[in-house]
C-alpha cells in the first residue's frame, strides 16, 4: 500500500485508480487550472504545476510504483524522477527555499556491487565447475517489516519532519544565511522510536544478515579477471535497492601449463639422445587425459624449439573450439663424466665441428671455470618475474626447467 498519498490526493483520485481514471481527473483539473484561463493567478499556476507534476508520476507505470513503494523521496534520488518530479520534490521538501542548492539524495539508492575474488584453478577453467559460494547480505527485517519496532510504534520525528534534516537560520552581518544540519531529535534517522517497542530480532536496526548459497558455474574456457554477476543478490533494506554481487574469476597459476588467450604454454625436456635420434614422451592434459607425441627418426629437437598440438589448447567459450598446446623444448643434455660413446665416436656420428679458433698464434690460453650464474653482478633487469604471465616478450624463455 502506498507510504504517501499525496499525489493521489492532489488529482483527487484513489491510490487504486487506473490510467484512465488518472488521466481523467488529471483532464478535469488541467482545464480549470491552465495558466491561459487564470492570467496572473500565481496560485492557480502552482497549483496547475503541482497536479501536472503528480500526473507525470502517476500516469507513468514504473514511476509510479517507485511512488508507491517509497513515496516522492524515491523518484528524487535514483535519477529517475524527470524535471516534475524535482519539482515537486522542491515544493514539498522546500528544497526550493536553497535557491536550487545541491539536495540530499535520499530514496531507494541501490546498494553497492558485492565484488569477490573467485580463486579459479587453470584445471577448472578447461574443464568447467559449479562453486557453491556462501555469502551473507543485508535485507529487510522480515520480523517487523522494516519498521524497526511495532507497528505504529515509529513516528515521523517533529523536529525535523521526517527528513533527518534542520533547516537552521543564521544572521550574516545584513544577511540571513540559511543550513542544513543533521537533525538532533532523531539524529538525522527521521523517526523516533521507543526503546521497549524496539523489533527485538533486528533490535530496530530494519535489516537483519541472512546467509545465501550461491551457485557460481565457471564455464570452461572462462579467463583470468572475467565477471559473473548475481543481479540483485546485494545488500537491501527497506529503502535501499539490492545491488549486484559480483564474482571475479582469478586464475591460479598451473605448475606444468601457462595459459596465453587460448593457448596452452608447456616446456618439455627432451634428453640429448631423444632429441638428436627420435623417440616419444607423453604430456598429461588438464582433465587427465595424456596424450603421446613422437617424435620420428630425423627430426632433431634444438633447444628452444617450439611446436604446436593443434587443438590441445583451452576451450574457447560457448564456442566447440579448442585453442593449441605450445610445447616449448628444453634439451637435458649429458653431465661431464657420463660414460657412453667417447669422443671419437661421437665425432664419427655427428656432424664435423666448425672451427672456432681464429688465431691460435697469437691467443692466450685461458681456462673455463665454473661458475654459479648467481652470483654474478646483474644490473639489468634480465630476472624480471612477470607475475602475470602474459608480458613475457617473444623469445625470453626460462633458461632451465
Ligand atoms: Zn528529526
Ligand atoms: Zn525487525
Amino acid at each position: 500500500m502506498a507510504v504517501d498519498t499525496k499525489l493521489y490526493e492532489l488529482l483527487q483520485v484513489q491510490v487504486t485508480a487506473t490510467a484512465a481514471e488518472i488521466k481523467k481527473a488529471y483532464r478535469k483539473l488541467a482545464l480549470r487550472l491552465h495558466p491561459d484561463k487564470n492570467p496572473g493567478n500565481h496560485e492557480a499556476a502552482d497549483q496547475f504545476k503541482e497536479v501536472t507534476g503528480a500526473y507525470e508520476i502517476l500516469i507513468d507505470e514504473e514511476k509510479r510504483s517507485i511512488y508507491d513503494q517509497f513515496g516522492l523521496e524515491g523518484l528524487s534520488g535514483g535519477g529517475a524522477g524527470a524535471g516534475a518530479a524535482d519539482d515537486l520534490f522542491s515544493q514539498f521538501f522546500g528544497g526550493g527555499m536553497f535557491g536550487g542548492g545541491p539536495r540530499r539524495p535520499r530514496g531507494p539508492q541501490r546498494s553497492k556491487d558485492i565484488v569477490h575474488a573467485i580463486k579459479v584453478t587453470l584445471a577448472d577453467l578447461y574443464n568447467g565447475k559449479t562453486s557453491k559460494m556462501s555469502l551473507k547480505r543485508t535485507v529487510t527485517c522480515t520480523a517487523c517489516a522494516g519498521r524497526g519496532g511495532k507497528e505504529g510504534s515509529v513516528t515521523s520525528c517533529k523536529g525535523c519532519g521526517g527528513s533527518g534534516v534542520k533547516v537552521m537560520a543564521r544572521q550574516m552581518g545584513p544577511m540571513i544565511q540559511q543550513f542544513q544540519t543533521v537533525c538532533n531529535d532523531c539524529q538525522g534517522a527521521g523517526e523516533i522510536m521507543k526503546e521497549k517497542d524496539r523489533c527485538t530480532v533486528c533490535k530496530g536496526k530494519k535489516t537483519v544478515q541472512e546467509s545465501k548459497m550461491l551457485e557460481v558455474h565457471i564455464d570452461k574456457g572462462m579467463r583470468n579477471g572475467q565477471r559473473i554477476t548475481f543481479e540483485g543478490e546485494g545488500d537491501s533494506g527497506p529503502n535501499l535497492l539490492a545491488g549486484d554481487v559480483v564474482f571475479v574469476i582469478e586464475e591460479q597459476p598451473n605448475a606444468v601449463f601457462e595459459r596465453r588467450g587460448n593457448d596452452l604454454i608447456t616446456h618439455v625436456e627432451l634428453d640429448l639422445i631423444t632429441a638428436l635420434a627420435g623417440g616419444s614422451f607423453d604430456v598429461q592434459q588438464l582433465d587427465g587425459e595424456w596424450y603421446h607425441i613422437n617424435i620420428p627418426e630425423g627430426t632433431v629437437i634444438k633447444p628452444g624449439d617450439t611446436k604446436l598440438l593443434p587443438d590441445k589448447g583451452m576451450p574457447v567459450q560457448r564456442l566447440h573450439s579448442y585453442g593449441n598446446m605450445i610445447i616449448m623444448f628444453d634439451i637435458k643434455f649429458p653431465e661431464t663424466g657420463y660414460t657412453g660413446a667417447d669422443a671419437d665416436t661421437l665425432r664419427k656420428l655427428l656432424p664435423p665441428a666448425k672451427r672456432l679458433s681464429v688465431s691460435p698464434d697469437a691467443a692466450e690460453e685461458v681456462e673455463l671455470i665454473d661458475v654459479d650464474p648467481s652470483s654474478i653482478p646483474n644490473d639489468s633487469a634480465m630476472d624480471d618475474d612477470d607475475e602475470d604471465g602474459y608480458a613475457r616478450p617473444e623469445g625470453v624463455q626460462c633458461a632451465s626447467q
